[in-house]
């Protein structure tokens, strides 16, 4: 029997300390405590963890989370924790996973992290066997689909582990998935179509534009220059990033720092740790940056090249204003970029390729719109916007309608 609302309420308030929920939270937790499972997609920023920490704190046993990140777990963890939350990971890095194992075995654990890989050792299996759980939240759902912007072969094996629990609902969370791929992680992960739920994905905060990266160096200082408090610019590669952190540096006089996967790790954290603390840091970053990242005034990201999907644009631009508060998200695009992906385009697997290409499409589709370019976000996730939002280039700023129709054709020309 699910626990009553009261109960729900004063578990909401007491752990989280949130006087009530946001969005659809509510309707997800509903479901959940309900034993049914759950495809969850809500923005980045509504809230997720919350559908399955709270369920986990009020059902008996524990939550599986399965997540892709080492990172991103001990982000939960600590959080979870600092709740009151008994939580554990387990991951190759932690040094305590007898405790961690003891307590499980236990039945004193709320919540436990693990990687997907994780789900296809029979000894996990059998490990779950030994006591009560509760629920499977997968986390990053898209990752489970072809279709999706980060498909994780990893989790394809956690089908199995799911069926072995047949009793056990699962909670599958995603920021970003269009139709294709929410069809797809339903059917992937076993769960009904009627199991769907969906948030809405406007952010009628950031302001988007989207512009010719001629003159990049240029454009970036001066959007530094007009945009006081914090801001990420991402740039396509490693060396990029150096180059243009060590530039902007210079011409703005602002502080800046580079953040890619070739940086020692404590290069990395450090330079995390001084943006999060900053109010007027610039980080230049590769896609590594972000996941996870919980700063709440960010006042604009940049992309100097192009995103690899519209997902992923909505994921980069969605870390802006996290608080509400007025935020820019603009992008440089130029041809090369999309020579580039379409290079990359024939080096993938055939399988992949059709998916890959009708990505890009719609990407070219966003850059290339004289219409809305909030109404063509949001139609690409499946909502029905209003034609013109009011706070983005294309409304704000009249555009060459004929120039927008040649740029498209040259950019699908393959
Ligand atoms: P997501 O995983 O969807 O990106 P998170 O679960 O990380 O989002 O939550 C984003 C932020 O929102 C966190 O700081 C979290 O504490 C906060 N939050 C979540 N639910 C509520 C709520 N009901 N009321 C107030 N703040 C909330
Ligand atoms: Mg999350």
């Amino acid at each position: 029997l699910p626990p009553p609302a009261e109960r729900v309420r004063e578990a909401l308030q007491a752990t989280f300390g949130f006087s009530g929920f946001r969005g659809v939270q509510d309707q997800v937790v509903d479901r959940v405590l309900q034993g049914q499972s759950t495809l969850a997609v809500m923005p980045t920023g509504a809230g997720k963890s919350l559908t399955y920490q709270l369920p986990a704190v009020l059902l008996e046993g524990t939550c599986v989370v399965v997540s892709p990140l080492i990172a991103l777990m001990h982000d939960q963890l600590r959080s979870a924790r600092a709740n009151g939350i008994r939580a554990a990971t387990l991951t190759s890095v932690d040094a305590d996973w007898r405790e961690t194992l003891d307590a499980f075995r236990a039945g004193q654990l709320d919540l436990l992290y693990i990687a997907p890989e994780r789900a296809s050792q029979s000894a996990f299996r059998d490990l779950l066997s030994s006591t009560r759980i509760s629920l499977f939240a997968i986390d990053e759902a898209h990752c489970v689909s072809e279709w999706g912007h980060d498909f994780r072969s990893d989790y394809r094996k956690l089908r199995p582990l799911l069926d072995a629990f047949p009793q056990v609902p699962r909670l599958a969370l995603t920021a970003t998935a269009d139709h294709h791929t929410r069809k797809d992680i339903l059917k992937q992960l076993g769960i009904n179509d009627d199991g769907l739920i969906i948030a809405g994905f406007d952010r009628p905060n950031i302001r988007y534009a989207i512009r010719s990266q001629s003159g990049l160096d240029q454009q970036l200082q001066s959007v530094i220059e007009e945009t006081p408090g914090a801001g990420i610019i991402y740039a396509p590669s490693r060396a990029k990033v150096e180059q243009l952190a060590e530039k902007l540096a210079k011409t703005t006089g602002r502080p800046v720092l580079p953040y890619h996967a070739g940086l020692p790790a404590e290069v990395r954290a450090s330079n995390q740790a001084a943006f999060i603390a900053s109010e007027d840091m610039v980080m230049v970053a590769t896609i590594a940056f972000g996941m996870g990242i919980d700063k709440p005034d960010v006042r604009f990201v940049a992309h100097a090249g192009i995103p690899k999907s519209i997902e992923g644009y909505y994921q980069e631009t969605g870390r802006a204003g996290r608080d509400g508060e007025p935020s820019l998200a603009i992008m440089f695009w130029s041809g090369q970029d999309f020579a580039r992906a379409r290079m990359r385009l024939a080096e993938v697997d055939e399988a992949r390729q059709q998916s890959e290409r009708q990505r890009l499409e719609s990407l070219a589709g966003l850059i290339e719109t004289a219409d809305c370019r909030r109404a063509v976000l949001l139609r690409h996730f499946g909502e029905d916007p209003p034609a013109k939002c009011g706070n983005c280039d294309t409304c704000l700023e009249p555009v060459d309608v004929i120039d927008a129709t040649t740029l498209a054709q040259k950019l699908l020309s393959a």
